[in-house]
């Protein structure tokens, strides 16, 4: 079975300690993650180091950046590479996540460059795609998506489209209580991955984990899950709490 996969993604919220203690929390939860489930761990750049140490040898649970920067490095103030987040182990990281495409106006160019930069220092790319309300009211998610993932992921060889994970999060949902049905998350899931059977194969699409996001809650988590072409969650709200998100990791497909 292709890897099952609950990510959270703490945005930026929580101090130092509080970070610690919730990280502790989950990870002393009785979370069994069988050898194709992994938990996932976006938390902000200061505490990368600590939350590693924190995982230390514990089963396919990974830590996360939310971000990096779409140059290598250089006079880019404030920012972080890729090369500086796998220089501090971390192997996996958010690329294109909507609030960044909004607020830090992140384009389908810069997001090429940013996978490439994290497969280049074999980090796993958690790729965000989705479509808001308006388009989606429209009916027209389909071509909007495929836009996303032509001009950000159809650069990519197979072998390196085989290293990226994808999170399809309409924007409508996030943060906002409203989920996507599962029928709604599903029929999409299953487009996505005829496009990138398309383009790179049906391996590769077969292989391919493609996580929902958008108000993935404890309670609507085994249903979202529970969908064919749907490989767990991204999560943000609800993995601040980690009760919730322990019920969430629970929920991945056996
Ligand atoms: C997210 O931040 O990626 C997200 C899906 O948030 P929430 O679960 O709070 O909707």
């Amino acid at each position: 079975m292709r890897k099952q996969i609950a990510a959270a993604n703490w945005k930026m919220n929580c101090t130092y300690h509080q970070a610690e203690s919730l990280l502790n929390d989950v990870l002393q939860s009785k979370i069994s993650l069988k050898p194709h489930q992994a938990a996932v761990f976006a938390i902000p750049f200061p505490y990368l180091i600590m939350a590693n140490s924190l995982i230390g040898s514990q089963t396919n649970c990974f830590v996360s950046a939310q971000n990096c920067h779409h140059k290598p490095s250089g006079a880019y103030t404030g920012e972080v590479s890729a090369e500086m987040i796998r220089s501090v182990s971390v192997r996996h990281c958010i690329v294109g996540h909507s609030e960044r495409r909004e607020y830090f106006n992140e384009t389908n160019q810069q997001l090429a460059e940013k996978l490439d930069l994290c497969l280049k220092y074999e980090i796993t790319p958690i790729f965000c795609c989705g479509e808001p309300l308006p388009v989606r009211e429209e009916g027209t998610q389909n071509a909007y998506v495929e836009k996303q993932l032509r001009e950000s992921l159809f650069h990519l060889s197979a072998e390196a489209m085989g290293r990226v994970v994808i999170a399809y999060e309409p924007i409508w949902a996030i943060g906002t209580g409203k989920t996507a049905t599962t029928e709604q998350a599903q029929e999409i899931h299953a487009f996505i991955r005829s496009v990138i059977a398309e383009k790179f194969g049906e391996e590769a699409a077969q292989n391919l984990s493609i996580l929902y996001g958008g108000s993935v809650k404890a309670g609507n988590a085994a249903d979202l899950f529970g969908s064919p072409d749907v490989d767990g969650g991204l999560v943000g709200g609800a993995s601040l709490v980690a009760a919730d998100f322990v019920q969430i990791i629970n929920a991945l497909k056996s």
